[in-house]
């Protein structure tokens, strides 16, 4: 994958199906924003005390359609709501 083609979108797919996912554009100068993906959210992974992960920080890409199937299936859960 080139640089380029990287610049387009997450550096990862979705963490469920490998969809690869790309990033908004806004405004006049079409600028992307990097935290807003098309129809996807990314999520940070915190290795915590305890962990053989401990001290990383890692951060993952989830599309809408696995998404929704993770709430379905009671994986993931609502907490709160921001607007
Ligand atoms: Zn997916």
């Amino acid at each position: 994958m080139s640089k380029e083609t990287q610049s387009f979108g997450p550096p990862t797919p979705c963490i469920m199906c490998e969809k690869a996912l790309a990033y908004l554009e806004f405004g006049e100068e079409k600028a992307k924003f990097e935290d807003c993906i098309n129809n996807a959210n990314n999520f940070k992974i915190i290795g915590g005390y305890g962990s053989s992960f401990d001290g990383f920080v890692y951060e993952a890409v989830v599309c809408d359609d696995c998404m929704d199937k993770l709430i379905q299936r009671g994986k993931v859960q609502v907490i709160s709501y921001m607007e």
